[in-house]
């Protein structure tokens, strides 16, 4: 049978494949938020992997750490109270260029203060470090949300970026759905050497 997937689920997808085949994936959440995506991460690496996560709101640390302390995962991950943007400052170097997958699911902390959200110009110079750092054949996914009010643009920073690329080195793809205008659009960009 045939099944399309949500935005959330590509992402989760995509991140799957990339770090499927590897003995020791290392792995980043850009925004760790309430982290379902950190716990998802935390799974997928396997006792042999390591995710990193950043998160500039405490309570997003907090929250993130609980989840995973309850799941028994937390020694797989290294949470930074941190910006993204500051990732050459907080991931040891010795995995740059071996990081396997990243995920970026921008906008504002659910539940919680709607006027601490991810910034265009941070998001863009983060987006660089990844995709400095990324290994061959690995992963950078990008959830984009419009429904608040820098939104929109995030989006047109960011797509803007991604398209700039360099096509030889990066594959980038970005998807919508086109009957959810809620739904988040997600880009994909892959290291294809
Ligand atoms: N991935 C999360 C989850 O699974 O629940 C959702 C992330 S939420 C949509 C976006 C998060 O980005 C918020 O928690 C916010 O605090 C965080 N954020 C905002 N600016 C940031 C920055 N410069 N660096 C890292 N995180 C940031």
């Amino acid at each position: 049978m045939i099944k399309t997937l949500s935005t959330l689920q590509s992402a989760k997808y995509y991140v799957k494949q990339a770090i499927q085949e590897q003995n020791h994936p290392i792995v980043v959440d850009a925004t760790l938020g309430n982290g379902y995506d950190t716990l998802f991460l935390a799974q997928e690496v396997g006792t042999q992997g390591k995710v990193f996560g950043f998160d500039i709101q405490s309570l997003a640390i907090e929250t993130t750490s609980q989840r995973l302390q309850q799941e028994g995962l937390l020694e797989r991950v290294v949470l930074f109270h941190a910006g993204h943007e500051h990732w050459e400052a907080f991931i040891p170097h010795e995995y740059k260029s071996k990081i396997n997958a990243v995920m970026f699911n921008l906008g504002y902390l659910p539940h919680s203060d709607e006027t601490i959200i991810t910034r265009p110009e941070t998001t863009i110079q983060a987006m660089g470090h990844a995709c400095q750092w990324l290994a061959p054949r690995g992963i950078i996914t990008i959830a984009l949300y419009v429904g608040h009010e820098e939104g929109q643009a995030e989006v047109d920073h960011v797509t803007s970026f991604a398209s700039q690329l360099p096509a030889k080195q990066f594959q980038v793809t970005w998807t919508q759905m086109l009957n959810r205008t809620s739904a988040p659009s997600l880009i994909v960009i892959e290291k294809i050497k």
